[in-house]
């Protein structure tokens, strides 16, 4: 038992969900060495609402008789290593006997426990229109109108009004309000229990209303005016799937997403054509263009810093409120382009002003095959001044742009920055901070959703055990695998 607590120490000092809200660990009243404890176990879990399954054991015992086997429970069994007692051994039984009855497990062997300490929550705010309108008075500072024929001052603050009620009204549809309750909307006030959202926007609705951009920018920011919050995962263009990656970044990193198209190949000899230069560093070999209207998060300008003083996006709890407003200071609101948005709005722009560890991530759906991932680790770059206008100048320059290198390692898809770009399997791709390719692939394979294109090290791949029946080349292996267990969600 004292192995158990010292894992569920660990784990509640070390992990948390993307909400700030940290991990809680219920450990079984009873040590579980036959089916009855086991069974016992299993009705206590029911009951607490676990959601994962972490075995622990320093000795041997019989697996099929006393291991979980709720096929909907994610499971980690930890054997422990070096002591006199064959923890390995029991570890090696039960994933024999997982594999045999397709409850695939995750296998931890000879790691050391430590101590932890605690952790706390803090509490959101919520306040009103007026409050709202004067944040964006203050903090929303309006960019330059390229239209032919723009806007008057009265159209545009009739704009901003209603950009701004479309944010919460979409928060609202996601995790619903209390307030809704008390004026007869009881149904209402639930909201949908959404973990993501998104908005179709284009022609159904900006044919005639202002763009959904300032809503989905600011649900997929760290910070709003009630101040720094979780973000949501908001997706524009209706694209659900693009929304699928997003929430698997956010759920894995704790941090902010970006949305973008993922538009413009760069290569070497294209800049020095256009712009007289020649990429240097990391950006030597080319570059993917990020840019989309709306849904890439502020927190990618790039603003918030780690103790050394490098760019980061953090999870929202390490967020400063200095931050935020740097955030938004390098940023401009603007007025959307007509000819795509008759009805105006206002597009959010900037750049990611500073090179960060990033994973782009993207889910497709494949007839008769079902959902893939596919992910490219890799880095956003600084570009020189002039250079970035040129070509940012080549798209819709309101919009957010990312430059983007993926890492290469000469083979396949990831052999040139091309055949990345070449190789993706949609318009979109999901931006994370950091290398968080191996979390991806790993909660891929929880999820039964084989991984059709990553940039790991072989040494990186952890996928449950059961994958090594299915052959020693770790990418064939995933698709029976997969299909083999058949979806958790379908
Ligand atoms: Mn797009």
């Amino acid at each position: 038992m004292d192995l158990a607590r010292a894992a569920a120490r660990l784990i509640e000092k070390k992990m948390r969900f993307s909400s700030g809200e940290k991990v809680e660990c219920v450990i079984s009243d009873t040590m579980i060495g036959c089916v009855a404890d086991a069974a016992g176990c299993a009705d206590q879990f029911e009951a607490a609402g676990v959601g994962v399954s972490l075995t622990v054991t320093p000795c041997w015992c019989y697996g099929t008789e006393v291991m979980d086997t709720d096929p909907l429970t994610p499971k980690v069994i930890w054997g422990f290593n070096g002591t006199e007692r064959p923890g390995a051994v029991y570890l090696a039984a039960a994933l024999a006997g997982y594999a045999q009855k397709g409850l695939p497990a995750f296998s931890i062997y000879g790691r050391h426990v430590q101590d932890a300490g605690d952790h706390s929550i803090p509490e959101d705010v919520r306040e009103k229109y007026k409050r709202a309108l004067a944040w964006v008075k203050t903090h929303c500072r309006e960019g330059e109108d390229l239209n032919n024929q723009p806007s008057g001052r009265e159209r545009k603050d009739r704009e901003w009004e209603i950009v701004l009620k479309m944010t919460p009204i979409f928060r609202d549809l996601m995790i619903g309000h209390q307030k809704l309750t008390e004026i007869g909307f009881g149904k209402e006030a639930k909201g949908r229990n959404a973990i993501a959202g998104g908005f179709q926007g284009q022609r159904q609705w900006t044919d005639f209303y202002p763009n959904g951009d300032f809503a989905e920018v600011i649900l997929n920011s760290s910070f709003d005016w009630n101040g720094i919050r979780e973000a949501f995962v908001f997706a524009t263009e209706n694209d659900s799937l693009n929304a699928v990656a997003m929430l698997f970044g956010h759920l894995l990193s704790g941090t902010a997403q970006i949305f973008a198209d993922v538009r413009t190949c760069w290569n070497p000899e294209s800049v020095k054509r256009v712009t007289g230069e020649k990429p240097t560093g990391i950006a030597a070999n080319g570059f993917i263009h990020l840019i989309n209207s709306g849904s890439a998060t502020l927190d990618a300008t790039a603003q918030q810093k780690d103790a050394r003083g490098n760019p980061v996006m953090k999870p929202f709890l390490e967020i400063t409120s200095a931050e935020a407003e740097k955030c938004l200071e390098n940023m401009r609101w603007c007025p959307a382009n007509l000819g795509y948005f008759r009805g105006g709005g206002f597009s959010s722009q900037f750049r990611t002003a500073g090179q960060m560890p990033v994973t782009m991530s993207r889910v497709n759906l494949a007839k008769g095959l079902g959902p893939v991932l596919q992910l490219a680790e890799g880095w956003t770059i600084e570009m020189p001044e002039r250079v970035h206008h040129v070509l940012d100048r080549r798209t819709d320059p309101t919009w957010p742009a990312t430059w983007f290198v993926p890492r290469l390692n000469g083979k396949g898809p990831f052999r040139d920055v091309y055949s990345v770009m070449a190789n993706w399997g949609a318009n979109h791709g999901a931006i994370s901070y950091g290398h968080i390719g191996a979390d991806l692939l790993t909660l891929a394979s929880m999820l039964r959703i084989p991984v059709c294109m990553h940039n790991l090290q072989e040494e990186q791949i952890f996928r449950p055990s059961a994958w090594g029946a299915f052959g020693m080349d770790p990418e064939g292996s995933d698709y029976p695998a997969c299909r083999n267990l058949g979806p958790v969600y379908a």
